[in-house]
C-alpha cells in the first residue's frame, strides 16, 4: 500500500542546511515535510568547528539557543580565536575579538556533529512540519502540473509526497542535485578531508583557539587540531583532490606521518590516544558561482557546493543558505512562481550577493597558500607588529579588510612597514 501526501515544500536532508531551511519555514508558517535517510542522532565527518556565521543564523532563529549551547560545557566548547602555523613552523595567534570583555560570549564553538546536528534536529518539530527519518528515497519525479513527487520507503511502507517546491539539503553525495540539476554537470572544485578524535594532546590553547597547521607537504591544505569538550581534540587534514591525485598522496599516511614526525606536532602527541576510527569525507568547495536552483527546486549547503575554499568551513554557509532558501520559498509560494528564472533571482542572486565576495576572497587566499614563502612572510611580520596582527584579527568579521589580502598593495605595505 502507498500513502500519498501533499505539502508546500519537501526538504531532503536534515543536517545544518535542511535544519536552517525548516526553522525559517516554520517561522513563516509554511507547511513542509523533511526526509532524511539517517536516524538522528547521526554522525557526520567534520572538523566540528562552528564559526560566527553559524552563531549568527542560530541567534537570528532564536537567541536562547546560543545560551543553551554555552551553558553545556560537556557538549560545546567556546572558542576565542585561531592559531595559524606557517609552513616554516612559526605560529600566529589571532583572537577573534582582540577587545573582548571577560564575560562576552565566544564568537564560535566546537562540538561533535553527533551533538550539534541533533541539537538542531530536536528544535525542528512544529505544527508546520512532519519529519521522516530512516527514509530510503526511491525516486524523485516531475509531474505535468508543475509539482515534484518524492517516493520513499520507511518501515516497509511506501510514501509518495508531492509539492511545488523541493529543497535539496542532502549534502555532498545527495540525490537532489544529481536528479534535478541536469543542465550543469561540470566537475566541482573538491577537497577531501580526514577526521580523527584524540585524547591526551598537550599544548592546547587555554581559550580553545583552533589550530591550522599549513605544513609544506599539504599546501594549499592543512592539518588541524581543534580542542573539543571532555579533553578530546578533533584532528584532521584537508587537501584539494587534484593535489592528492597529482602527488599521489595517501591522506591517512600523510596525517599519521605528520603526527609522528613533525617537530612541532609530534611531542604534543607523545601520550595521545586515538579514540575512534579515522574517517574521511568530501568537501565540495564554492570556487565558482554554480547554479543552485532550477524549476521547482533549490540546493543548499554542501548540495550547493558552498564550503569555504580557504577555511573548509561549511556549517555556517549550510545554515545561512537554508535560511535564504526559506525566504525565497516564501516569495515563490506567495506569487505562485516556481520556475528557474524566478528562483535564480530570488535565491541564486541573493545567495551569491551575500556570500559571493567571501567565497571569491577565500578562493584567492587558497591559491596564495600555494606559495609557502608568502605565508611565512606574513606570519613573521604579524608576529612583530601588533597592528598587523590586529588587522588580520579584524579580517574575520570585516570582509572589506579581508579583501585586502587579495591585493599586492597589502604585501607591499607589510614589506615597507607602512
Ligand atoms: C573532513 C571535514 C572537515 C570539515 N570541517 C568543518 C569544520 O570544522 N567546520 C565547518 O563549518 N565545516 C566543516 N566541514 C564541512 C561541513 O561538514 C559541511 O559543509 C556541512 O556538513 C554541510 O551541511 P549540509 O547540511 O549541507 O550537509 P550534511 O551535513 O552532509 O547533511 C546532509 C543530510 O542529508 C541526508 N541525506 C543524504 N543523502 C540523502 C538521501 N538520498 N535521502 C535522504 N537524506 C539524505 C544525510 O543523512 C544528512 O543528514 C568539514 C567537512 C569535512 C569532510
Amino acid at each position: 500500500m502507498t500513502t500519498k501526501l501533499e505539502t508546500k515544500v519537501i526538504i531532503i536532508g536534515a543536517g545544518p542546511a535542511g535544519a536552517g531551511t525548516s526553522v525559517y519555514l516554520t517561522q513563516a508558517g509554511i507547511q513542509h515535510i523533511i526526509i532524511d535517510k539517517a536516524v538522528f542522532p547521526r554522525d557526520k565527518v567534520c572538523g566540528d568547528a562552528c564559526s560566527g556565521k553559524t552563531a549568527f543564523v542560530m541567534r537570528k532563529a532564536n537567541p536562547q539557543w546560543l545560551e543553551e549551547v554555552f551553558n553545556q560545557a560537556d557538549k560545546f566548547t567556546p572558542s576565542h580565536g585561531i592559531i595559524f602555523v606557517a609552513p616554516n613552523g612559526k605560529s600566529l595567534n589571532i583572537p577573534y575579538n582582540p577587545n573582548r570583555k571577560p564575560d562576552e560570549q565566544a564568537p564560535g564553538f566546537t562540538t561533535p556533529r553527533m551533538v550539534f546536528d541533533n541539537f538542531l534536529f530536536e528544535k525542528l518539530p512544529s505544527q508546520y512540519n512532519t519529519i521522516y527519518q530512516g527514509a530510503d528515497i526511491k525516486e524523485i519525479k516531475r509531474n505535468s502540473n508543475n509539482t515534484i513527487t518524492v517516493v520513499f520507503v520507511k518501515d516497509n511502507e511506501t510514501v509518495e509526497v508531492t509539492a511545488p517546491m523541493i529543497i535539496g539539503a542532502d549534502g555532498d553525495k545527495g540525490i537532489t542535485r544529481k536528479t534535478l540539476l541536469t543542465e550543469h554537470s561540470s566537475a566541482k572544485a573538491y577537497a577531501v578531508g580526514l577526521r580523527a578524535y584524540y585524547t591526551g594532546i598537550t599544548g592546547l590553547n587555554k581559550e580553545n583557539f583552533i589550530e591550522l597547521h599549513f605544513l609544506p607537504e599539504m599546501l594549499p591544505g592543512y592539518l588541524w587540531i581543534f580542542p573539543m569538550p571532555n579533553g578530546i581534540a578533533n584532528v584532521g587534514v584537508g587537501i584539494l583532490s587534484d593535489v592528492i591525485r597529482k602527488k599521489k598522496i595517501n591522506l591517512r599516511e600523510q596525517m599519521l606521518h605528520a603526527i609522528k614526525t613533525n617537530p612541532d606536532i609530534s611531542p604534543r602527541f607523545a601520550n595521545a590516544t586515538l579514540v575512534d576510527k579515522i574517517q574521511g569525507w568530501g568537501l565540495p568547495m564554492g570556487m565558482e558561482q554554480l547554479p543552485v536552483s532550477g524549476d521547482n527546486f533549490m540546493l543548499t549547503g554542501d548540495a550547493a557546493s558552498l564550503v569555504d575554499p580557504f577555511s573548509g568551513e561549511g556549517i555556517g554557509n549550510a545554515l545561512y543558505s537554508g535560511m535564504l532558501a526559506a525566504y525565497a520559498t516564501e516569495k515563490a509560494l506567495k506569487e505562485g512562481k516556481y520556475n528557474r528564472s524566478f528562483l535564480k533571482t530570488e535565491y541564486d542572486d541573493v545567495l551569491y550577493k551575500r556570500l559571493g565576495d567571501e567565497l571569491k576572497i577565500s578562493s584567492t587566499l587558497q591559491r596564495l597558500c600555494r606559495f609557502p614563502w608568502l605565508f611565512n612572510f606574513v606570519v613573521n611580520k604579524a608576529n612583530k607588529s601588533k597592528s598587523l596582527s590586529d588587522t588580520i584579527s579584524c579580517m574575520f568579521t570585516d570582509m572589506d579588510l579581508r579583501d585586502k589580502l587579495r591585493k599586492p598593495s597589502f604585501y607591499l605595505n607589510i614589506l615597507f612597514n607602512r
